[in-house]
């Protein structure tokens, strides 16, 4: 895929030229700072859902320790289970997203 000449520099290290734009969240970065297994920024891969990688997670699973989304979790009381874990542990048909 060609990319259009940039001028910006990277909005993460502001050393390198961008290459890319994440689609998470619109930062232009340089290659160095892009993670192209996951197709976003390094900025975005540190705090991206690991169930879907394309959301940002809002917290952990309790039990796996994964960064999940609010879609890809369920809350029962203060705990966050990844869906994965919700699922094992039954939890998927008595919580029904709310
Ligand atoms: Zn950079
Ligand atoms: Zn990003
Ligand atoms: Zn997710
Ligand atoms: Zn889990």
């Amino acid at each position: 895929m060609h990319i259009t000449k940039l001028t910006h520099l990277c909005d993460i290290c502001e050393e390198r030229p961008a290459v890319i734009r994440c689609r998470v969240c619109g930062r232009y970065v340089c290659d160095d700072d892009f993670d192209h297994a996951l197709n976003v920024c390094k900025a975005c891969s540190a705090t991206l859902c690991q169930v879907c990688r394309e959301r940002l997670a809002v917290g952990h699973c309790v039990r796996c320790g994964r960064l999940v989304c609010r879609r890809d979790s369920v809350r029962v009381g203060l705990s966050r289970y990844c869906i994965d874990c919700a699922r094992e542990l039954g939890l998927i048909s008595e919580v029904k997203n709310k």
